[in-house]
């Protein structure tokens, strides 16, 4: 293995049109193509977090996701549940992260998620027989559970080939255009592409053959969001084309869905506080079914949330060529069920039924896996255990039992499980382009203040969310800088390009 490498690199050859300082297009192995693979396995909140510490200054907002992320970093601990449930939202965790931490240029730093038990487990019998994902979890005895279970048979192979590429074809060359539609290398698909762009032969193209580093993979996963020709901007310009293209088609946005069978009957009433004359939310008042719902948003995969919005129109970036070769060219793996919208995210983030519910159409909640604790009394009083995934027989000869130990829900500090990242009966403002702040009348009326608006022009309207909306909000926070007017009242975004004020302040992690 080439644990060692310090800094790795990905080698990429460029065929480039010099005349047009553009690239027509690239050729890569099974390991570039993996990289780009892994962005639409991130979920929304790493990719908000990745990208504010690539960009040293100005970040590229991602819709509205950045003011989520940002209000989760600087909202107090004291209003969420736990210490953990904070840091699953500024750092989520994802059932690809194993597969991610393979790639050779691995942009997500996140810790690969572990088990840990309490100390004491073993020899206390108050201990809950509980395992959590998060060190910050309390036992039943009142110890921290800080202790990294081992399990028996870690440490998996290294495994060659593809990580997300399908590669029992024996592909071992792609080609990637320059607006990132991956294919497989042939002279076939070389002709289709170079005609397609116009050139007859490759006689005015140029080979560039680059080792590309981390820095560049960042610079490329923001061009997937701002660029249209990403491979250019990264590779020739050095830089992300600021301005972000976005083809909003409001009409396919607001458009009516498709009367859902929805089983769900579960839904979140707001309080909406709607300017008269504009028509727009400022702000609404909701409780913590709201901010949990905004919240989960962060820990969903890139692609699920993309794939609620594809084939409305929509084009950013290069989203959708990228997904579209994700599909047809990756493993389909535990992480994607059915067509791939659906996602499945870790069972932590799961907060309570209203949640599950209103979220099912678009991710499914992982269930935790039993872990088994062998216990043995043979050697005079001496007990002694490990733990395994399976309940595995042949493990245990001399063995006296075999038991289960649960998953904790580590967002819960108590002893009732499925708690909410935020805790309960507190009231929180959220304005339009989704920051979250827990609210108190000074911060309603020194908003109204801010805003130079009086009383008069507002009205309060009561809306009421149903699995529908929450779709419709999903996208609206990728793609419009006004989510809640967007999504819940189908007003036409109000703007395509960034504005200036919504570089909202990069967020300080405090945790
Ligand atoms: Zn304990």
């Amino acid at each position: 293995m080439s644990g060692h490498m310090e800094n790795p690199v990905i080698s990429l050859k460029l065929l480039i049109d010099q005349e047009k300082n553009k690239v027509v297009f690239a050729e890569a192995g099974e390991d570039f193509v993996d990289v780009l693979f892994s962005f639409l396995t991130l979920p929304m909140g790493t990719i908000v977090r990745l990208l504010e510490t690539h960009q040293k200054s100005k970040s590229v907002p991602i819709g509205c996701f950045n003011n989520i992320y940002a209000s989760v970093a600087s909202m107090a601990m004291k209003h969420f549940s736990s210490q953990a449930s904070k840091q699953m939202l500024l750092y989520p965790g994802s059932l690809n992260q194993d597969k991610c931490q393979k790639t050779k240029l691995r942009i997500d730093d996140s810790q690969a998620s572990k088990c840990f038990m309490c100390p004491m487990f073993v020899r206390s019998g108050q201990c809950s027989k509980e395992y959590s994902n998060f060190n910050t979890s309390r036992c039943s005895c009142g110890n921290l559970m800080n202790e990294i279970i081992q399990f028996q048979g870690e440490g998996g192979s290294g495994g060659n080939g593809g990580v997300f590429v399908r590669s029992s074809a024996g592909h071992t060359s792609f080609m990637i255009s320059d607006d990132l539609k991956v294919e497989v290398n042939s002279v076939v698909s070389t002709l289709k592409l170079l005609n397609g762009l116009g050139y007859p032969n490759c006689d005015k193209l140029v080979e560039m053959i680059l080792d590309i580093n981390l820095q560049e993979v960042a610079t490329l996963l923001e061009c997937l969001f701002t660029s249209e020709t990403p491979l250019t901007d990264t590779f020739l310009k050095k830089k992300s084309s600021c301005g972000i293209k976005r083809m909003l088609s409001p009409p396919a946005l607001i458009e009516e869905e498709e009367e859902r069978e929805s089983k769900a009957d579960q839904t979140i009433t707001l309080n909406a506080y709607v300017r008269k004359k504009e028509g727009n939310i400022m702000y609404v008042e909701c409780g913590e079914d709201f901010v949990d719902l905004l919240f989960t948003f962060l820990a969903m995969p890139l692609e699920s949330v993309w794939g609620s919005i594809s084939g409305n129109g929509i084009v950013l970036g290069c989203l959708g060529n990228l997904c579209k070769s994700f599909k047809e060219l990756s493993v389909v793996d535990s992480g994607r069920e059915g067509s791939g919208l659906k996602s499945v995210v870790p069972h932590y983030y799961k907060c309570h039924e209203k949640q599950q519910q209103l979220l099912d159409v678009l991710v499914t909640i992982h269930k935790p896996p039993t872990y088994y604790r062998f216990v043995s009394f043979s050697v005079d009083h001496y007990r002694e255990y490990c733990l395994t995934e399976k309940s595995d027989k042949r493990l245990v000869y001399g063995w006296d039992k075999l038991l289960p130990v649960t998953c904790k829900d580590p967002k819960s500090e108590g002893n009732n499980n499925s708690a909410g990242f935020v805790k309960k009966g507190t009231k929180f403002m959220v304005t339009d382009d989704l920051i979250i702040t827990p609210s108190n009348s000074a911060s309603v009326l020194g908003m109204l203040k801010d805003k130079q608006i009086s009383l008069d022009d507002v009205e309060c309207r009561v809306i009421c969310i149903k699995q529908v909306e929450v779709i419709k909000l999903l996208r609206a926070s990728l793609v419009s800088f006004s989510a809640l007017s967007t999504g819940l009242l189908a007003m036409e975004s109000s703007s395509t390009s960034v504005p200036e004020s919504r570089f909202y302040k990069k967020p300080k992690i405090e945790t």
